[in-house]
């Protein structure tokens, strides 16, 4: 049996043309904002079907900005779902805003409706849905409950909801191009995406110190920009998107057909969406044993999210007792097994086989 890594993903066929176009920019010498940067957010902006995106240094960020251009302040309450990566709730954090967590479906591992309205109270000015692992949460559902809707797409670039980009669904978006992602930069980069003119403003303002002219600074901002080197590198990796999406989808398929689901519960798909499968996330009851069981035999598989947001020792302070049982559900069961858009069929029938009982 062939080892099987928990990322089978490379960027070896596109060497040549990244480094032509960091060449590119090193010719230029405009490494700080400039035409690559501007390229990539009008590139990145039509591919979504938004009007703006406005690159910034990285997802997180993405998240702490969002949040500010979408009016939330200090002392505000921002609803977060507890099963997800850690920035999600850092960010609110940071902005001096308090994350209040909500329960997730763990089934799909995204927050629904339900969960959402019951953590919201007179004091909650934003909800942040996490399109965790490339499924969309159910942002439509979430659209007429009175507060702004920051989508959390740092997982989901190229994932879909009834036809429209996840991205475009809430009132703004955040993505992450960090290298595990599903579209890639060579570092750290993110972006804010909205179809609002005047948040987008705001961002372009807040990722520079506040200021539009480089004179006058109206708001304590941050230094935050998407480098030019890593915008180059993002005009040449967005064109293969569509493709590695599409892969990571046969992967799933193949999963599916091959009969993975005998051993393990398999990822539910939101009603509606494409999904992105940034990860393939099954779930098991006793998924520590199982990823020991898949070690042996070569397989790589790891739990993600064991000890939820709201039980992280710097969360104690904003809800660590809160009922979350989906939450503890999800934490306690999940197992991301091998994805990406290189897994090869044979990659995938070894996988399944590594995870029947033995004998
Ligand atoms: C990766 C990630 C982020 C943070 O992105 P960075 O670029 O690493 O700062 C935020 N939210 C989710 C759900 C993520 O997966």
């Amino acid at each position: 049996m062939s080892r099987v890594p928990l990322f089978v993903t490379s960027l070896a066929a596109h060497h040549e043309g990244l480094v032509e176009a960091l060449a590119r920019v090193v010719a230029t010498e405009r490494f700080i904002l400039g035409p690559e940067v501007q390229a990539f957010e009008e590139e990145f902006a039509a591919y979504l079907g938004v009007r703006h995106c406005v690159g910034v240094a990285n997802g997180t960020d993405a998240l702490a900005i969002a949040l500010r251009a979408l009016g939330v302040e200090r002392g505000d309450e921002v609803v977060v779902p507890s099963f997800t990566f850690y920035a999600t709730a850092e960010a609110v954090a940071a902005i001096g805003a308090r994350p209040v967590f909500c329960d997730v479906d763990p089934e799909t591992f995204c927050v629904t409706r339900e969960t959402v309205e019951t953590a919201m109270t007179a004091g909650t000015k934003a909800v942040v849905p996490v399109h965790l692992f490339g499924n969309v949460a159910p942002v439509p559902d979430l659209r007429d409950l009175g507060v702004p809707v920051l989508e959390d797409a740092a997982q989901a670039a190229g994932a879909a909801l009834d036809g429209n980009m996840a991205g475009g669904l809430g009132d703004a978006a955040t993505f992450s191009f960090f290298p595990s992602k599903n579209l890639p930069c060579l570092g750290d980069g993110g972006a804010v995406v909205t179809d609002d003119d005047e948040a987008a403003e705001r961002v372009r303002r807040l990722r520079f110190h506040g200021s539009e002219d480089k004179e006058t600074f109206v708001d304590i901002g941050y230094n935050s920009r998407l480098d030019a080197l890593q915008a180059a590198a993002l005009r040449v990796l967005l064109p293969e998107l569509d493709g590695w999406n599409a892969a990571r989808r046969d992967v799933a398929a193949e999963y599916e057909r091959g009969g993975l689901g005998e051993h393990v519960a398999l990822p539910r798909v939101v009603d509606g969406a494409q999904h992105a499968y940034h990860l393939y996330v099954v779930r098991h009851e006793r998924p520590d044993e199982l990823a020991a069981a898949l070690a042996e035999r070569g397989v790589q598989a790891r739990g993600y999210y064991r000890r939820p947001t709201h039980r992280q020792p710097a969360m104690a302070a904003f809800g660590g007792g809160a009922d979350l049982p989906g939450t503890d559900e999800a934490a306690r069961t999940h197992l991301a097994l091998p994805m990406g858009p290189l897994l090869t069929q044979d990659q995938a029938q070894d996988v399944i086989a590594a995870c029947a009982p033995v004998p």
